[in-house]
């Protein structure tokens, strides 16, 4: 069917692109990967499209050196609500050789709000780098330029975006004609902020079991950990309040679980909560490639999600040169029995 002029401009009126992050906020290193659904009013079902994406990167300036991005913040101003663009420096030199002119600023505005509480910030010469632009929330919404740094659905932030917020535009594209067919999309993220450290965990010291093989010195490792599936992080964010939303992405998590699990190297890792697509595409590959064999047996009932039903088990794996699996069983629960045969011989070689 040939489309008319009108007909177009009723797909663009009708039809729009929606966008949702999971998390506002982006971590280096880790890909956002935002909702993106085409509707058209009164229909359920997406119409046929193309869409086309782009991602940008704020770009702050330096507010002495115009041409310079800018990687300082000086905390005073926005404590002091200063306009934002004054704020920014290329470097603690260019602060320093403009903070009598910036002091005078601070001055200024203390006289003006008349504010005692804040008096205190006007004379301070303190800096925060743009990796932790975003730790005073929202109230450091910056007026920057845009530079292009990706065209697909997903945008996997690097150290260089640290500090700047991220834009996504989209847009749905009629497969056939080429034509726009809706609206253009501009979702927003907070600054990005660096990978954080891992915090040290604190553990408790058991006696070590020597029930299995009294008249031996072997020993072994296990290790049992619930890896909190990611249907639950993300259907029940709110059940996880005391965590911020950016640490349960599953592409922020997964990083943090495996460098966990592999520090422990331990001979035998039960996880739980393991949730199916996840073992396949993540646990097994990488563990695998560490010289585990691994058991997988998800519970019968599943958790409905956009993506249809998914299910989450428990996974064990074990070190394939010290065990093998010798017998199975599945029922409510499920045991294994293993060889200790080779551990025996290699602690006695
Ligand atoms: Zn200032
Ligand atoms: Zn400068």
């Amino acid at each position: 069917m040939e489309m008319g002029p009108d007909q177009e401009s009723q797909d663009v009126k009708e039809c729009q692109v929606v966008v949702s992050f999971f998390s506002d906020t982006p971590v280096v290193g880790c890909a956002v990967k935002p909702n993106v659904r085409v509707r058209v009013e009164g229909s359920v079902f997406q119409p046929p499209h193309s869409l086309c994406c782009a991602w940008y990167r704020e770009q702050v300036k330096c507010s002495v050196h115009h041409s310079v991005l800018a990687s300082l913040q000086c905390i005073s101003c926005v404590k002091l609500k200063m306009p934002f663009k004054k704020s920014y420096h290329c470097s603690p030199e260019c602060f320093v050789a403009a903070w009598k002119e910036h002091l005078a600023r601070h001055r200024i505005t203390t006289e003006t709000v008349n504010s005692t509480a804040i008096t205190d910030h006007q004379e301070t010469k303190i800096l925060r780098s743009c990796g932790s632009w975003s730790d005073l929330g929202s109230a450091t919404v910056v007026e920057g330029d845009w530079v292009k740094v990706g065209s697909s659905e997903t945008y996997e932030p690097s150290e260089d975006d640290t500090g700047f917020r991220l834009r996504l535009e989209s847009f749905a594209v009629n497969c056939s004609t080429g034509t726009l067919m809706s609206p253009i999309n501009i979702a927003e993220t907070n600054p990005v902020i660096t990978f954080p450290p891992r915090l040290p965990r604190y553990m408790i010291q058991f006696e070590k079991f020597r029930t299995i093989c009294p008249s031996s010195d072997a020993t072994f490792n296990v290790l049992s950990y619930n890896v909190l599936a990611d249907i639950y992080a993300s259907i029940s964010a709110e059940m996880q309040s005391y965590c911020p939303t950016w640490a349960l992405a599953w592409d922020y998590r997964r990083k943090n679980l495996l460098s966990e699990i592999i520090e422990y190297n331990a001979d035998i890792i039960c996880l739980q909560e393991v949730q199916s697509d996840h073992f396949e595409n993540f646990f097994k590959p990488e563990l695998t490639k560490l010289g585990y064999s691994v058991m997988f047996k998800a519970k019968k009932k599943g958790v409905y999600t956009e993506k249809g039903e998914i299910f989450e088990g428990c996974a064990t794996f074990y070190r394939c040169l010290l065990f093998k699996e010798v017998i199975r069983y599945e029922h409510c629960h499920w045991w294994m029995l293993w060889d200790l045969d080779k551990k025996l011989k290699l602690a006695s070689d």
